[in-house]
Formats: structure tokens, C-alpha cells, sequence
């Protein structure tokens, strides 16, 4: 990728996260503490998509930054993609929460949520522009699919995501944290299924275009 059109796209995001960080779409615009544009290449081949920032995200600012945040680095580093060399980011720019004993608590985004916010994540992915995306947990990828999707059972599948681009669900980093014993071996052999399954995708050259044949001059 040339360096014009990489800065071109790292300006492009400054600006529409400039944007994102003065939007007030949804109740949660003002119970976070800061929006969470999301990070990472402008020219990543992967885009991985989260469901929300939590409550280490909403501090830091960052997507991706707590447990499970380390816990995604090691699994984009299994497959040999250094955390800088993707594009992170989540379905909704603000840390959905619900009030429980005077404190804030994380919760799931709510469809309106995500419907208000999917614009800025539609042109974070044009800017990007990647050749595979990963839906990390069930609300990542129901925004995608739809209300059906079970992450259960078509977690590993690809789908045809915005602008036809390959989309591969898998279960949130979060989830396996909260997995033990045999559960938890089970459910990270699905995963690294998965993630290999987005290394092989990755590696699939992609289609050269059909050089013109030009006619030789057989008839003159
Ligand atoms: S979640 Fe998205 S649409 Fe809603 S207030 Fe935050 S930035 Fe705006």
C-alpha cells in the first residue's frame, strides 16, 4: 500500500473519530466516559468486530484493552498477526451499561444502539477496506447477520459481509475467560478452528486480474 493512500485513510479515521467522539445518538453518548473509535492498521487485511467498549475501553479509551483484550492479542499473534497489523474495533463507539447498586455495569449493546452506530462502523470498514472480517461474540455478529444468527452453531462459517467481503464469526475472548475445565477445552479448540480458518482466508492470494490478450497480429 502506498504511503499517500495510507495517510489518506489514517486522516479520513482522525476525522470520523473526531466525529464519533461528538455524538450524543444514544443515551449511552453521555453516561460513557470517552467513545472508543477503535485502532490499528488503516491498511489491515483483518478487521476484527467487538460488540462494545467495556468499562477498561470506556477509561482507556482503546478497544480491546482489558482481559479479554490480551487474551484477543494472543489469539491474533497464534496466527501470526501482531495486534498493530490488524483493525480493531466494535459494533457500537460508546460503553453500554446498566445502573446495579449505585455502579455502573457493562452490558450487551441494544439493537437501536447498534443501528444508530452502524454508520460509523459501515465507514470505518470502506476506509479500512480489509479482506476478511472477524465478529467476535453473538451482538458483533447479529449486527452482520441479523437477529437469528446462533453463534453456537454458525460461529466458523463464512458469510458475505458489507461490500461482499468474507465474515467470520467466533465466540468473544470474554467468553472463553469466563470458561473452565472441560468447557473450556472444548471451546478453545472451536476457536483456534476458526482463527485458522481466518489465516487460511488471509493467505489465499487474491485474484490477479486476467491480464488482456491482446491479438496477435496473425492476419496482416
Ligand atoms: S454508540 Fe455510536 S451512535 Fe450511539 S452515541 Fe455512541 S457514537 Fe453515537
Amino acid at each position: 500500500m502506498s504511503l499517500a493512500v495510507r495517510s489518506a485513510r489514517e486522516r479520513r479515521l482522525a476525522h470520523a473519530s473526531a466525529i464519533v467522539e461528538r455524538c450524543r445518538k444514544c443515551a449511552i453518548g453521555s453516561t460513557r466516559t470517552q467513545s472508543v473509535y477503535g485502532e490499528g492498521d488503516p491498511c489491515a487485511d483483518l478487521m476484527v468486530v467487538g460488540e462494545g467498549p467495556g468499562e477498561t475501553e470506556d477509561r482507556l479509551g482503546r478497544p480491546f484493552v482489558g482481559r479479554a483484550g490480551e487474551l484477543l492479542d494472543r489469539m491474533l499473534l497464534a496466527i501470526d498477526l501482531p495486534r498493530e497489523s490488524v483493525f480493531i474495533c466494535n459494533t457500537v463507539k460508546c460503553r453500554p451499561t446498566l445502573e446495579e447498586g449505585g455502579k455502573l455495569r457493562n452490558r450487551a449493546p441494544e439493537p437501536a444502539e447498534m443501528a444508530n452506530c452502524r454508520p460509523y462502523l459501515d465507514e470505518q470498514i470502506e476506509i479500512v477496506s480489509p479482506r476478511v472480517i472477524l465478529a467476535l461474540g453473538a451482538p458483533a455478529a447479529r449486527s452482520f447477520m441479523g437477529p437469528k444468527f446462533s453463534i453456537s452453531k454458525q460461529r466458523g462459517l463464512w458469510f458475505e459481509g458489507p461490500g461482499g467481503i468474507p465474515l467470520l464469526a467466533t465466540f468473544h475472548p470474554a467468553y472463553l475467560l469466563r470458561q473452565t475445565g472441560g468447557e473450556l477445552t472444548a471451546v478453545k479448540r472451536l476457536v483456534w478452528g476458526d482463527l485458522k480458518a481466518v489465516r487460511s482466508k488471509l493467505d489465499e492470494r487474491p485474484q490477479a486480474p486476467t491480464p488482456e490478450i491482446v491479438q496477435p497480429d496473425l492476419f496482416g
